[in-house]
Parts: structure tokens; sequence; C-alpha cells
């Protein structure tokens, strides 16, 4: 037996369908996990039940305590997670957002602008196609930049709306230079700066390799635009920054 069904239906309200843990918004994609292991007398209830992402439940759960690697989540961690996050959703739903939380989400949003603005390698994105010619590394800089700042816990919104946004662009990027990371490598180059692309050679020896990669890549960058776009768009509507 897994939760009952009016338990899984005030998990998922309760969450927004969102992760607890990344806070992205994973729609039916999102899945319910015991707290306490039911091997471990857990049991089927609200209290015992945190919603997560795909990502965030396999890692709570692949931690083995005979090799230990990382540091666990505890059940105590699990379940503030949880309901802090049902905290800033239950907040959105009924408009209790302070002046004072305004002008920290507008600072936020105003920082994420101005270390992403939609010049630079947003718009890198937008028209480099990976399959083409190489591209140089330091385009993709302020989205590193972005991937580490978003591990300081003042990166977070307070709205649940923009924070789950935040988060899935904060996703975007990763998997994007997970991808750049696994299938470009640097070219010579004659300006001094380093160059990387998906190799040539693959092109004429590995062939469907090659275009899986470039697939890949191209869909990813497209990932990141579009959700680049939902956050700036939502950003300007919900706090009224230029
Ligand atoms: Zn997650």
């Amino acid at each position: 037996m897994g939760f009952s069904a009016d338990v899984a239906e005030k998990a998922l309200l309760d969450c927004g369908r969102s992760c607890c843990i990344c806070h992205r918004f994973r729609g039916m994609k999102t899945e319910l996990h015991h707290i306490i292991q039911k091997s471990e007398g857990g049991a089927d209830t609200y209290d015992n039940c945190i919603p997560l992402c795909f990502d965030c439940h396999a890692e709570v759960k692949a931690y083995n305590p005979k090799h230990p690697k990382g540091r666990q989540y505890t059940n105590s961690e699990l379940k503030q997670h949880r309901d802090r996050w049902y905290n800033k959703v239950r907040n959105n739903q009924f408009i209790t957002t302070t002046p004072e939380h305004m002008e920290l989400d507008r600072k936020l949003f105003i920082t994420i602008r101005k270390m992403l603005p939609s010049n630079n390698s947003i718009l890198f994105l937008r028209k480099h196609d990976f399959a083409g010619s190489s591209f140089a590394l330091e385009y993709l800089e302020d989205l590193k930049n972005f991937n580490n700042v978003c591990e300081f816990p003042e990166f977070e919104f307070i709205d649940a709306d923009l924070e789950t946004l935040r988060a899935n662009l904060d996703h975007c990027i990763f998997s994007f230079l997970i991808e750049i990371g696994r299938n470009t490598f640097p070219e010579d180059s004659n300006d001094g700066k380093v160059r990387n692309r998906i190799p040539q050679e693959w092109k004429h020896k590995q062939w469907e390799r090659f275009w899986d990669a470039a697939d890949k890549i191209n869909e990813l960058a497209k990932e990141v635009v579009s959700s680049y776009n939902q956050l700036i768009q939502q950003g300007r509507r919900k706090l009224g920054v230029e």
C-alpha cells in the first residue's frame, strides 16, 4: 500500500506540484516519498509524505549508510524543507506578501537580470547552432556564475511562483552545462581564446553520436532561453521591475 488518494491529493495541492527540495515545478512528474521508509516502520500518512522531483527523490533514496558518500538528508531536514515550501505555496495563495518581502524579491530579481542580461549568453544561446561553428567558452561564463550563486540561500524568491521559475532556470542551465562539458572539446584557435566544439571527426566517423550531441545541446539551449523568458516575464509582472 502507498499513500491513500486523499493524502496524495492534499500533499500535491500543498506543494503546488513543485519539488520541496529544489522547488522546480514538476506537474505530473511529482513523486511522493516516505520520509521514514516503509521498511523502517514509516506510515502512509500526510506527515510522513514529502513531494519531490525525480532527481531529488533519487538523491534522497540513493544514500547508503553502509557506504556513506556526501551528507545524507536527515528525516527532520526533509520535514523542514517540506514545511517551508508548503508555507511558501500557502502564502502565495492568500497573498500575505508584505512590502518588505516584495522588496527582497525585487532586489534578487534585479541581481539576476544583472548577472544574466538578455543580450549576453542568453542571446548567444538564442542564436548559436551547436552543430555548426566553434564558440568561445567565455560566452557561457555568466551561466556558470548563475549556477554557482543559486546554491546560496539568499538566492531564493519569497514568492513561490517566481521561486519555481528560478529553480527551473537553474536546473536547465545545469543540464545544458553538463552536456557542453560532456560533448564539446577545445579546438586550436589563433586568437588565444578557448573555443569549443562538438568534434568534427564525429560527423564523419560517428555520425549518430555527432547528431545526438548536437540535437541535445540545441534542445537544452532552447530550454534555457524559454525558462529565462518565463522568469523575466513573470518577475516584471509581479514585481513591477523594468
Ligand atoms: Zn527536486
